[in-house]
């Protein structure tokens, strides 16, 4: 047997170890953490609508119409009518012919993967990728050819000299870094080198393009660009599940192929209703978005100046680079002695030596909030001399 224990063990050393808090409150800036009051600036709820009353009120009066638990997958007897109309509602909101309503972004990407590529087909994947496509390239068992973070060389030069059917995947809005893939470039190799496009929008939708429909609207493409696209919900719409929007001919063949979708208990079906609301909280955050882009502009300039290193991000993922794990580490406690709470990230999820403390911003921090992130920032750094910044 595998000694579990000295795995473990090594972890520890080499502070790569993973733990869980215990939440008390609603997601909120404000919230109660194993006990202890903490202002969090680590959570992907960007519109602030994970605790919003419309959200709320749309699943408490779904309840008692609908019941509680899905019942069954959605082939057998779980599909229920609120389903059909988020599915109708998200369509729209991506100006597709169709979508299909998944548990997790997890599953819907691993799903639409190892539906769309397998045996003898290749897959183009960037290098920082969420986990979740990562995982369905490597349960589609096609060929999977990775390029360098949003290097369009790297990949017309792949796609080029590869013969066969071909799939690229990518991540509108990258998860840890917080950019944007340069999506018109990869639209139009892939039309060149007859490819297709599959992009997970899970940090995009909400945040940018018009009304928050994404990166794919932000650059103006359309259906005709990328034939897919794959959100989540549990992000910028504060509730729970996600959504793979395309042709109709397209959703057909998820219904009968995916297995994460084919598989597995339906969500509740109230959950499906809070999340059309959310659809319509997301369209209506014009205001919500510009506090955002305020703070996220406020942050950068003035965490610059304090002399720590960000990376090139306009979106609400702000990470400050560290380097290795200790510092990132060592950072996020001394931020957490101060009261914030801001998660390390590590590898696996992020390349050896690129440790980093992921700060994500939500409409529903203030300028107060900020101002005392700013001023943690400021005294952890000369608590750390060498290490922060
Ligand atoms: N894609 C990306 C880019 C993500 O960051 C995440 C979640 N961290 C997911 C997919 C998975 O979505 P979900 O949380 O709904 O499973």
């Amino acid at each position: 047997m595998r000694d579990f224990r000295a795995e473990l063990e090594k972890r520890r050393e080499q502070g790569l170890y993973r733990w869980r808090r215990q939440v008390e409150t609603p997601q909120q800036p404000d919230m109660v953490v194993d006990g202890r009051p903490v202002l969090s600036f680590c959570s992907n709820d960007y519109l602030g609508l994970a605790n919003d009353p419309d959200a709320i009120a749309a699943a408490r009066d779904a309840l008692p119409e609908t019941g509680l638990g899905g019942g069954a997958s959605h082939l057998i007897c779980g599909h229920h009518s609120a389903h059909h109309r988020l599915e109708e509602t998200l369509a729209r909101f991506t100006g597709r012919e169709s979508a299909l309503f998944f548990s997790t972004g997890y599953m819907a990407n691993m799903g639409v993967i190892s539906a769309l590529a397998g045996r003898g087909d290749t897959i183009f994947s960037d290098r920082l990728n969420h986990a979740s496509l990562i995982d369905g390239c490597i349960l589609s068992r096609a060929t999977v050819k990775r390029y360098p973070h949003c290097d369009m060389t790297a990949l017309e030069e792949q796609l080029a000299t590869t013969d066969g059917h071909k799939l690229v995947v990518t991540d509108g809005v990258f998860s840890m870094d917080g950019d944007v893939a340069p999506l018109p470039e990869m639209a139009a190799l892939c039309r060149k080198h007859d490819a297709l496009l599959v992009v997970d929008d899970a940090h995009g939708f909400g945040c940018v393009g018009p009304e928050g429909r994404g990166s794919v609207a932000h650059f103006g493409l359309g259906s005709e660009d990328v034939p897919i696209v794959i959100g989540t919900l549990g992000k910028a719409f504060g509730t729970s599940g996600a959504f793979v929007a395309g042709s109709a001919m397209m959703v057909d063949y998820l219904v009968q192929k995916a297995r994460t979708y084919i598989y597995t208990t339906a969500m509740p079906p109230a959950v499906a209703l809070a999340s059309c609301t959310s659809v319509r909280l997301v369209k209506q955050a014009d205001d919500r978005r510009e506090h955002l882009a305020r703070l996220i502009n406020r942050f950068r300039r003035e965490a610059q100046a304090l002399g720590y290193t960000l990376m090139p991000s306009d979106t609400p993922i702000q990470p400050i680079l560290l380097g290795d794990a200790w510092s990132a580490l060592a950072l996020s406690k001394a931020l957490e002695g101060r009261g914030i709470w801001v998660t390390a990230i590590r590898p696996p999820t992020v390349p050896e030596g690129e440790s980093r403390l992921r700060v994500t911003f939500s409409a529903s921090h203030t300028e107060a909030h900020l101002d005392k992130l700013l001023t943690a920032l400021g005294e952890a750094q000369q608590e750390l001399p060498g290490h922060a910044a």
